[in-house]
């Protein structure tokens, strides 16, 4: 039996596999969850801020929600959200489509490797200083 202590309320509970949360915490965190996307869905325009303070949840959590891609905001959402490698402006998750296909395709999908994702980054980086230097001399 795996026994471990709820990183939340500190109880001792059997712990199968995800985040070492209790069932209890769990189901609790679950309600804060649906609580935030249907605040997120009556008010797009609400800022993270606003969404921390109306939902009672850490500015954190909501970070980690978008970064799972279970909380989505509006095209004009004032929530600045934008890909890790390319800044370009996306309404959830940590990478743009694009970026996404590519590390898919070079990095055989290893979102987490961060040094992967560095190098990718600086490659990036690389072709797109090229591809401006060939527009330059035409
Ligand atoms: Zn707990
Ligand atoms: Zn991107």
């Amino acid at each position: 039996m795996n026994v471990r202590n709820c990183v939340k309320c500190g109880k001792i509970f059997n712990y199968i596999t995800g985040p070492p949360i209790c069932p209890t915490c769990k189901s609790e965190l679950e309600e804060r969850f649906q609580i935030t996307k249907r605040y997120i869905r009556d008010n797009p325009h609400a800022n993270i801020a606003e969404i921390s303070e109306e939902c009672d949840v850490s500015i954190k959590m909501i970070h980690q929600w978008v970064r799972e891609e279970r909380l989505i905001f509006s095209e004009d959402s004032p929530i600045g959200i934008s890909c890790e490698i390319c800044d370009t402006s996306i309404r959830t998750g940590r990478f743009c489509d694009v970026c996404k296909a590519d590390i898919q395709h070079n990095l055989g999908g290893a979102y987490d490797n961060k040094e992967a994702i560095e190098n990718f980054k600086r490659s990036r980086g690389k072709k797109e200083e090229m591809r401006f230097l060939n527009r330059d001399r035409d």
